[in-house]
């Protein structure tokens, strides 16, 4: 009979995104077998970290080519253009929607993407300035109150107390 075990997604993301361990010693850590934990990242749609990876590093160049003033993007060679322009359908990163103030981005095979595979934009921004994922309780504040404004000089990673106490300043 197949012992049950509960597994925490919140924590399965943190070891296995963040703290970046290998899925046989999770499963040493939860007393269980690879299999168990594979089926349970298939359920809960958790990308396997090598794709993740993969997003990871054309979201990079994206957000530097984002970041390139006008004329050094105009001085970029045609070639390089184009294959910039080549790379771009394969990321599914290229959309944006407007919602709410916010901006959301769709990309592939991230662990917190809703249904539609969209993830705001600047906890996107946040995760690649930190080189991790951010955990659901790890908030990102707006210096300038710019919903929109997803420059990482606008942004600050926040608990949910510290998050209060910036809104609140003089609460008691
Ligand atoms: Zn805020």
């Amino acid at each position: 009979m197949a012992k049950k075990i509960l597994i925490d997604i919140e924590e399965f993301v943190k070891l296995y995104y963040i703290d970046k361990m290998f899925i046989k010693d999770i499963a040493k850590h939860y007393n269980t077998h690879r299999e168990h934990l594979r089926l349970f990242r298939k359920k809960h749609n958790l990308p396997e970290r090598k794709r993740f990876m993969i997003f990871s590093n054309e979201h990079k160049t994206k957000l530097k080519n984002r970041t390139r003033s006008k004329e050094t993007r105009l001085k970029m060679s045609v070639s390089r253009k184009k294959r910039i322009r080549e790379k771009s359908p394969n990321w599914k990163g290229g959309k944006r929607k407007h919602s709410g103030g916010y901006v959301r981005i769709q990309v592939q095979n991230h662990p917190y993407a809703d249904d539609k595979g969209y993830v705001l934009e600047h906890r996107l921004v946040m995760e690649k300035h930190l080189n991790k994922v951010l955990l659901p309780k790890e908030i990102v504040h707006h210096i300038n109150g710019i919903k929109s404004d997803n420059r990482i000089e606008n942004l600050q990673l926040h608990t949910n107390s510290s998050h209060s106490k910036v809104h609140n300043p003089k609460s008691e």
